[in-house]
């Protein structure tokens, strides 16, 4: 980043915080030994917020939400300013591990990985972005997707394309390590770990490229398609599959989805009880069975609802 481009972000941060807000955020709780609770939810993220505040709406209950972070700063609730919370006193600050063979030899073994430590989790560090999912495999939704934007650029004559895989076929996974706070999980991503998962971005690559390549104005301007400089990749015949995928493992970045680490039907069961438990419940993205073709702050907060409904059912009747 250059700095005449630090300096526009300060000085708008400033702007912002001159501006906007800050809500006054819930007080802690004075806690005496010996105290008694109804229920304890753990981690006032996307989920547990929303869990406690519906369990708190039953006046005779006393509900205990624990959470190891502080308050959120300005720049969670300004819209673009959250990913400068990343790497900060607000996350976790942890890393994850990538499995090094095949393919998957290139990308960095290690890579951050951002998670929120603080009132809202990771909903205070996310970007905000909604995106609805549909029902689908990868490569209807990628069609779908592929042909609107397709559309949207015919008509405006711009070239940027960013690919995602909604339904990825690597697996990473999350081991603990202990239970104290210096005890970090260890996650590993395994990226693209799946052959198939490399076949789904090329194969999108080159459709876009065929089309591009192929319209009026690309022709009218005598645009080439261009090269980037990745000495790796120029073994490879410019365009052929092998630099496609080449290019692929090179230019991967990895979202801030993750999920599924406690799949409802493997971990817990369909009341997100975790299995051989009475009173222990898991309420967070982790109880996804599978991965949703869309952004997860929504759907988390759904499921945090639908939780919060069971447990009055089960304690209210109603
Ligand atoms: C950088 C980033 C960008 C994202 N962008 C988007 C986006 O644009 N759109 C979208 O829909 N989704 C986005 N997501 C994903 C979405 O925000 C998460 O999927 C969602 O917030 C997960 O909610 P959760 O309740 O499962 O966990 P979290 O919201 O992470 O909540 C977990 C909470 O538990 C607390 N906690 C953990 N351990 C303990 C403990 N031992 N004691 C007490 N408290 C504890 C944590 O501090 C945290 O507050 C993004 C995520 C990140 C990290």
């Amino acid at each position: 980043m250059g700095y005449g481009v630090q300096y526009m972000v300060c000085l708008a941060l400033f702007t912002a915080e001159y501006f906007v807000q800050t809500p006054e955020w819930p007080h802690d709780a004075k806690i005496k030994d010996g105290s008694v609770f109804d229920f304890i939810v753990v981690g006032a993220g996307s989920a547990g917020s929303v869990v406690a505040a519906r369990l708190t709406e039953v006046s005779q209950w006393r509900v205990l939400l624990i959470e190891a972070g502080g308050d959120p700063p300005v720049e969670a609730i300004v819209p673009g300013y959250s990913p400068s919370l990343q790497r900060s006193q607000y996350d976790w600050n942890y890393y994850s591990y990538q499995n090094q063979t095949g393919a998957a030899q290139k990308i960095p073994h290690v890579s951050p990985v951002a998670k929120g430590k603080v009132l809202g989790g990771s909903s205070s560090l996310n970007t905000m972005v909604y995106a609805r999912g549909i029902f689908s495999n990868n490569f209807f939704y990628n069609d779908h997707i592929v042909q609107s934007v397709l559309d949207l650029n015919a008509e405006h004559e711009i070239f940027l394309y960013n690919f995602l895989i909604l339904r990825p076929k690597s697996r990473g996974s999350v081991t603990i390590k202990g239970v104290g706070e210096e005890d970090d999980p260890i996650i590993r991503a395994n990226a693209i770990y799946n052959p198939e998962d490399i076949f789904v971005l090329r194969e999108g690559i080159k459709r876009i490229v065929n089309y591009i390549t192929e319209t009026k104005y690309y022709k009218h301007i005598g645009a080439k398609i261009f090269k980037m400089n990745l000495p790796q990749c120029d073994y490879f015949e410019f365009l052929s599959d092998d630099y496609w995928d080449c290019y692929c493992v090179n230019m991967l970045a990895m979202e801030y989805n993750q999920c599924c680490s406690s799949g409802m039907g493997r971990v817990v069961d369909e009341e997100l009880r975790i299995y051989g438990t009475r009173r222990l419940r898991v309420v967070d993205a982790s109880v996804m069975p599978s991965i949703p073709s869309g952004n997860l702050n929504i759907p988390t907060i759904t499921i945090a609802e639908r939780a919060s409904d069971l447990i009055k059912h089960e304690h209210l009747g109603k």
